[in-house]
């Protein structure tokens, strides 16, 4: 400021100066003051410029030069620039850390939408699309109820009680392919309200498992258990004959072995489903196995069959060839003897039971057990490997069926990276087959 004024009075003086040399003697004074008032328009329209150009420059969108340097106006400038500079840096950063946020927001598995006071779409990520069926340029700014057209979202928007969640139908909801929501508001700000939504179609699938899973198990303990406490009473009150008792006690031994399978082929499925993947340093000979099964399966077909009822079942076991199968050896044997022993269970009398391995040329094995039974209709085969699933229920328990066998088959196969292959014509019979990868046949 004291530059401005020492500039100011310099100027004012050499114009009076100059004006006292440029007039006669007799005019001097007057020449002095007009010099001095020359000057001193001079410098005011100096200083006008100056503050015009400064202004000219401000109006500019980007003003990182500055038009002056020197003087008030060039401090002004400098100054104004390094304000506009440090804003636009606070801005940036600003705006990095909510592009970050939203990023964050984005990658959320849950579907997140924010909406304002009056309910109005402000913001929501791909995965909140996807669950409502939004469209991130045409629904903003709309109103969240008009676009999520259910009742039971509308009656928890209405009520306005937002401390639990409430769980409905998601988009492309259908009986055949459920897609189930839970949906959450949060109040936030000054009457605005953050909605999460959560996929929850798979849990409540497993839960509706689950459910079903311990009704099952508990149905197929109990009844078993209701024969045997009856059998135990009436011996418990009645005076029986020794052959009575005799008979009675066989009927509670059957009870009894009948909850035996049960609860090993359970335990047999928690292992299944709690143990880590089998490795493949563990080897079977297939020959072996397969002379194992054929005895187990000798067993019990004459257990089933026996020789007053009626032909004797034939039971076939091809020559198997000399190799290895990878894996742990109790699971493999359990799903290979299942298949067999359902064979043997489901086919009558005087039926067939065929079973051998089969080496492809692509170095996969197969195991395959083909019977002359009743087969199963198309539309139960793909259920078949279902927990307690059964066509024919009572044959299944009247052959000591747990139905938990093709449950605990698929889990093996599963485990060792094989194929299970069903195919059945109803009244002739069916073939089941596991097919090993090559990785885990070994030709010795
Ligand atoms: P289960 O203990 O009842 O045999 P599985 O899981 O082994 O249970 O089999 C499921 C159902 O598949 C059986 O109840 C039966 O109805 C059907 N099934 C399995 N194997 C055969 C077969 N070889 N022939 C006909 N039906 C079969």
């Amino acid at each position: 400021m004291l530059l401005r004024l020492i500039s100011f009075l310099l100027l004012q003086g050499l114009g009076g100066l100059l004006g006292i040399w440029l007039t006669p003697q007799e005019l001097q004074i007057r020449g002095g003051l007009a010099g001095m008032l020359a000057a001193g328009l001079l410098w005011v329209l100096v200083d006008f410029t100056r503050g015009l150009r400064v202004l000219q420059w401000l109006r500019q969108d980007d003003v990182s030069d500055v038009p002056l340097k020197l003087g008030l106006w060039g401090v002004v400038a400098e100054r104004v620039r390094r304000m506009v500079r440090l804003r636009e840096q606070a801005t940036r950063e600003s705006d990095r850390r909510l592009q970050d946020f939203l990023a964050a927001l984005q990658a959320s598995p849950n579907g997140v939408v924010l909406l304002d006071a009056s309910g109005r779409i402000e913001w929501f990520n791909q995965m909140a699309a996807t669950h409502f069926g939004l469209d991130p340029e045409r629904d903003q700014l709309q109103h969240l109820v008009n676009l999520v057209r259910d009742p039971g979202f509308a009656a928890y928007v209405a009520a306005g009680d937002f401390r639990t969640s409430i769980t409905m139908p998601g988009r492309g909801h259908s009986t055949a392919h459920p897609v189930r929501l839970s949906v959450h508001l949060h109040p936030y700000g000054d009457g605005r309200r953050l909605l999460l939504s959560r996929d929850i179609t798979m849990f409540e699938q497993a839960e509706a498992m689950r459910r079903d899973f311990v009704a099952n198990v508990s149905h197929e303990i109990r009844t078993p258990l209701t024969v045997l406490s009856g059998f135990v009473e009436t011996l418990q009150t009645l005076p029986l004959e020794a052959s009575e008792r005799a008979r009675y006690l066989d009927l509670m031994a059957q009870q009894a072995s009948r909850m035996q399978s049960l609860v090993s082929d359970l335990l047999m499925l928690s292992r299944l489903e709690g143990s880590p993947l089998p490795g493949a340093a563990e080897c079977s000979s297939v020959p072996m196995l397969m002379s194992q099964l054929e005895q187990e399966a000798r067993a019990l077909s004459a257990v089933l069959n026996p020789p007053m009822a009626g032909p004797a079942q034939q039971l076939v076991f091809e020559p198997a060839p000399r190799c290895e199968l990878a894996g742990t050896a109790s699971e493999l044997h359990s799903a290979l003897s299942n298949l067999v022993s359902n064979a043997v269970r489901y086919t009558p009398a005087g039926g067939e039971v065929r079973c051998g391995w089969l080496q492809h040329a692509d170095g996969r094995g197969e195991f395959f057990v083909q019977d002359s039974g009743p087969g199963v209709a198309p539309e139960h085969i793909p259920r078949l490997t279902e927990r307690f699933y059964r066509v024919d229920r009572s044959r299944s328990r009247d052959t000591g069926g747990t139905g938990l066998g093709l449950a605990i088959v698929k889990h093996v196969a599963q485990r060792h990276g094989a194929e299970l292959k069903i195919e059945s014509v109803l009244g002739k019979g069916s073939r089941f087959a596991l097919v090993f990868p090559a990785s885990r046949v070994r030709v010795v």
